[in-house]
């Protein structure tokens, strides 16, 4: 087989990864006719929405669709003719962790990946390149080719590449434009290096050579868990030592610092918090850890487990401090969260802190008011009945309201816990915050954005994450 000169593409999975990884191959790629699919019929409207209402916030991307949307970048629930008409297929669909079964808790939930697999197969009358987007466990482009080989019509042949996705929510659309790399796995057979060849044309239009690289389809696979997992590891890391600068009076933002001048370590993703959240870094490690497991290797999958659990720790320990500070009860106290989003810059609350510190809150018979410029408000109902499943959604909304602004949040409470780190939260009124405040007035600060020195000045009792000052 030659290398395919690849005209059409076609993205199973309109979400957060999909949408704007294929817009934005649209963008770049005007010659190549690029449909987005999705089963959910209110995503693709809301993709096609006349006045660019997308489904998902990020930060330029809305510039993007409306750049490229009509030319050659399409939204459609068609998912069959999309696979028809495409020579090359990603499948971007959710793999979330299995809620339910053997390794629930752990193991990657494939039922997506493999519905949309079979469908490939089902429905595809010509030979395609099928891509592995979504992040899978190791090996699991070997049962994709399994499914494609069982069920394909005669004449089709189908070619698997991994091209796992780096991007980080809030920063996407410049992930995109410029990524740090682009990874694609491949067969060493030369069908496999063809596909490969196909796949790397296509970012070549705008990502330099030197930054695709092309490995193993195992490795590929694997890279991703790795990289997230590392990732993860480093915010636990911190996390656990802004513990141990709060017992002791040293401050974590000057560790982190002092500790990242060194070359090998460096300064990035070495901020404390409240602990990470999103769809994938606890999703990713847990996978990694049952996969160690599944492969008899107990001490491997131990280590990796300690990241997810020193993430929850955290959480739980900000919580804890809240509880503590006011005086040992909160119970019929007045709490403003402010953010409810994982992090800035998105509307996502998937996995987001915020909703266990709530959940933490209203066990303890809290008044809680949330506001989050982003998420809507559906979304923070949902995400609570979920995290609270034996309170009905009713007393759960005698305990919580919602607010229109960060201001009005705040009115009449006790204490302010700031849990994403937007950036209108650092441009606050804080004067005008502390006449509106029940006193004494409490700022929490999970992520490390307010002037701590400035807020005392006014009046306010702060406590920063990772900072040993008492209150
Ligand atoms: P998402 O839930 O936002 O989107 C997945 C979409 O796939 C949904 O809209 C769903 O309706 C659709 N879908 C599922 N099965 C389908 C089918 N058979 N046919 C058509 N559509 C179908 O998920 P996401 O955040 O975009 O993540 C997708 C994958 O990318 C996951 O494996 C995730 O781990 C990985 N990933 C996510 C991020 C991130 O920041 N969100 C970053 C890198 C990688």
């Amino acid at each position: 087989m030659a290398p395919v000169n690849v005209s059409k593409i076609c993205c199973i999975g309109a979400g957060y990864v999909g949408g704007p990884t294929c817009a934005v191959i649209a963008l770049k790629c005007p010659h190549i006719t690029v449909t987005i699919v999705d089963l959910n019929q209110a995503r693709i409207d809301a993709w096609n929405s006349p006045d660019f209402k997308l489904p998902i916030y990020e930060p330029g991307l809305v510039e993007v669709v409306k750049q490229a949307r009509g030319r050659n970048l399409f939204f459609s629930s068609d998912v069959d003719r999309g696979i028809q008409e495409a020579d090359l297929i990603f499948v971007s669909v959710n793999t979330p962790t299995k809620k339910s079964g053997v390794g629930a808790g752990f193991a990657a939930d494939l039922n997506y990946v493999e519905l949309a697999t079979r469908r490939i197969a089902a429905v595809a009358h010509s030979s395609k390149i099928v891509v592995e987007k979504s992040t899978v466990p190791c090996r699991t482009a070997e049962s994709m080719r399994t499914i494609l080989e069982a069920n394909s019509r005669p004449g089709c042949r189908f070619d698997i590449l991994s091209n796992p996705e780096f991007l980080a929510e809030g920063t996407a659309i410049k992930d995109l434009f410029a990524p740090d790399r682009v990874l694609i796995g491949s067969l060493q057979t030369p069908e496999g290096r063809d596909a490969c060849a196909a796949l790397t044309a296509v970012y070549a239009n705008w990502v330099p050579t030197e930054k695709i690289l092309t490995v193993g389809l195992w490795s590929s696979e694997l890279s991703k868990l790795a990289a997230n997992a590392m990732l993860a590891q480093r915010i636990s890391s911190i996390n656990a030592l802004s513990a141990i600068c709060e017992a002791t009076g040293a401050n974590i933002d000057e560790v982190a610092h002092a500790v990242g001048f060194d070359s090998r370590i460096g300064p990035k993703f070495l901020r404390a918090s409240v602990g990470f959240g999103g769809s994938c870094f606890q999703k990713d490690i847990l996978n990694l850890v049952y996969l160690a497991e599944s492969l008899h290797l107990p001490q491997v999958a131990a280590y990796w487990r300690t990241v997810v659990d020193m993430n929850e720790h955290q959480k739980s320990r900000f919580s804890k401090t809240v509880v503590d500070t006011l005086f040992n009860t909160i119970t019929g106290k007045h709490i403003a969260v402010l953010g409810f989003a994982f992090k800035a810059d998105t509307g996502d609350t998937r996995e987001s802190p915020a909703i266990s510190l709530v959940r933490d809150f209203l066990s303890e018979r809290a008044y809680v008011t949330i506001y989050d410029p982003q998420v809507e408000e559906s979304q923070i109902w949902l995400d609570l009945a979920e995290a609270c499943p034996l309170v009905p959604l009713e007393t759960i909304k005698k305990q919580v309201t919602i607010a229109p602004s960060a201001l009005d949040a705040c009115k009449n409470k006790e204490a302010i816990v700031i849990a994403t780190e937007w950036k209108e939260f650092k441009e606050i009124d804080w004067s005008s915050v502390y006449t509106h405040m029940n006193k004494p007035a409490f700022v929490f600060d999970g992520r490390m954005i307010v002037d701590a020195d400035a807020l005392r000045a006014i009046g306010f009792k702060v406590k920063v994450i990772g900072r040993g000052e008492r209150v």
